[in-house]
């Protein structure tokens, strides 16, 4: 099928829509804005409602770092990332699965999104053995051989029952050549085939979501083409991946139209491993619904501390000993609400473990709080102003740490 035959191709300001239907129990639909970003969105799953533009805290291990499920759900995450690979290894998907699945497993009953692991594996790329069925490489733990295709990847996301399963992806470094990146590419797409025909013969507790993944590296003519050729395929949503591996910041940033631009307007889509004031604003722009990074809770267990309305703050410095205010002023997390910057000053000196969860929850309520404007800009058709008065915050905020593990 191709994209002319489609209702709505090149009618201006509405765009490609996806002939296929999405999995059941799953809608999403733009509800204001404009198709092609900013928009705000609303994805339904079976544990959920998800507005977006949302971010995902990430909990590898099916856990965010230091915080329980319920102070997760008041800091305002709507959905967390849990990486399928890492669960794999341990504790073992048949586990989880014998634990009733993953939401059962890490007493969360919100939306889930799973990572395949592709990224953790091709981030390893000396222990690897790529061919075109798959790719093998010795297990981060153990040394043992452990081989991923996109239908092992497929069946472990289903024994772990996320409501989201991303497929295997060949995710290259952002540095790769122009040939280099169309080898990933086909085997990208080749595998994404694959995984839409393997959907049908797994089964699943609940309904669960497959997202597809544009690849290309950072050239334009590959990320159209990868976007063009993904959305022939029936899948419920689709990501851009292959940012933030090693390309220059501008590059990364210039390229998100290029993944997104041939996307369908009607599914939602998932800029990966991307976080930050700036990287949300211009992604927020080109139609980006969703987001993953571990900048807000590496960086709070590394005692530095966002705030949308001063600078960056890092605890550990000694002139918060005895300062009696919150972390910042008008924040309405649990850490800003009830404890001191002395105390919470105290705890990281101390490496007491409330410090790096009180910092967590803070940094987390930032990300979401600076999303929920965002939102609230989109609404109120004030993107402009919300641009504009941001700037300064993009300005103060060079991510210190990346990646999507
Ligand atoms: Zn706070």
């Amino acid at each position: 099928m191709i994209g002319s035959d489609i209702e709505g191709v090149g009618t201006p300001g509405v765009g490609f829509h996806s002939p296929f239907p999405m999995q059941d129990g799953f809608a999403f639909s733009v509800v204001a804005g404009e198709p092609h970003g900013p928009r705000l969105g609303q994805l339904t799953t079976p544990h959920g409602v998800i507005e977006t533009p949302a971010f995902m805290p990430v909990g590898t291990q099916g856990t965010v770092k230091g915080l329980t499920p319920h102070q997760l759900g008041d800091v305002g995450s709507q959905i967390v990332l849990a990486n399928a690979y890492h669960l794999a290894v341990r504790p073992g998907e048949e586990t989880v699965d014998a634990l009733g699945g993953l939401h059962s497993f890490m007493g969360w009953d919100r939306p889930i999104l799973t990572d395949s692991g592709g990224f953790q594996v091709f981030s390893l790329a000396e222990l690897r053995d790529l061919d075109d069925d798959g790719v093998s490489f010795r297990s981060h733990v153990d040394g043992a051989l452990v081989r991923l295709t996109p239908e092992r990847v497929l069946e472990i996301e289903a024994a772990l029952n996320p409501d989201i399963a991303m497929v295997l992806d060949h995710c290259a470094p952002g540095s790769v050549s122009e040939a280099e990146a169309r080898d990933a590419l086909e085997r990208t797409m080749a595998w994404a085939e694959r995984s839409t025909r393997h959907r049908d013969q797994i089964s699943t507790r609940t309904p669960m979501a497959v997202f597809g993944i544009v690849q290309g590296g950072v050239h334009e003519s590959l990320r159209r083409e990868a976007a063009e050729r993904l959305r022939e395929l029936p899948f419920d949503g689709y990501a851009v991946g292959g940012v933030s591996v090693g390309e220059e910041r501008q590059t990364m940033l210039r390229s998100i139209p290029w993944g997104t631009d041939g996307l369908p307007v009607d599914r939602p889509r998932y800029l990966m491993g991307v976080g930050g004031f700036e990287e949300f604003r211009v992604a927020v722009e080109h139609g980006i619904d969703m987001f993953d990074c571990v900048i807000p809770t590496r960086n709070a267990r590394g005692a530095y501390l966002f705030r949308l309305n001063d600078g960056p703050l890092r605890i550990r410095n000694s002139a918060h000993k005895l300062d009696p205010g919150p972390i910042e002023e008008g924040c309405d997390c649990l850490a800003c609400l009830e404890f001191s910057r002395g105390f919470i000053h105290h705890l990281y000196l101390r490496k007491e473990m409330l410090g790096c969860t009180l910092g967590t929850i803070h940094n987390l309520r930032v990300f979401h709080r600076y999303l929920e404007k965002a939102r609230a800009a989109i609404l109120a058709g004030t993107w402009a102003e919300f641009r504009s008065g941001t700037a300064s915050l993009e300005e103060q905020y060079r991510p210190v740490a990346a990646g999507s593990n």
